[in-house]
């Protein structure tokens, strides 16, 4: 049995559990991750759809999109949850909901061509002008 971790929201309405068996990660600075969220770029961490799960409140959820792909906030507080992406099959967690530690890290910055021109990357990891389109050695 993979280890579940568990996220919320800032609020609490809205609780999840999550299998510590993430794909991929990375931070993104596209200009749609960093309004959704406020910030400079966006930590996310992707996985298979059916290894996600809301535990409560997901009555309390708001689509930002439709069945293949949408952002869901917290209808009370606001707070960006997960993304459904790639015509539905996988869920981006947005890293800063979880409440426990996953064992994956982010693993480059993507979209560094949209990055705000008043925050400076000042980690190693591999910056990409867009996706990821091959994996570092
Ligand atoms: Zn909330
Ligand atoms: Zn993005």
């Amino acid at each position: 049995m993979a280890r579940k971790l568990s996220g919320k929201c800032f609020c609490g309405a809205v609780h999840y559990e999550v299998a510590d068996e993430f794909v991929y990660a990375a931070n993104c600075h596209c200009s749609n991750c960093r309004r959704t969220t406020g910030s400079a770029f966006k930590p996310f961490a992707g996985i298979e759809r059916d290894k996600f799960a809301l535990a409560e409140g997901h009555h309390g959820l708001i689509h930002f999109g439709d069945d293949s792909g949408h952002d869901a906030h917290c209808s009370r507080c606001g707070s960006l949850l997960y993304s459904l992406v790639r015509d539905g099959a996988y869920v981006h967690v947005a890293m800063g909901t979880l409440v426990d530690d996953p064992t994956i890290r982010p693993t480059a910055h993507i979209f560094v061509s949209s990055k705000a021109p008043w925050f400076t990357i000042a980690d190693d990891l591999p910056q990409y002008e867009g996706h990821v389109v091959s994996a570092p050695e």
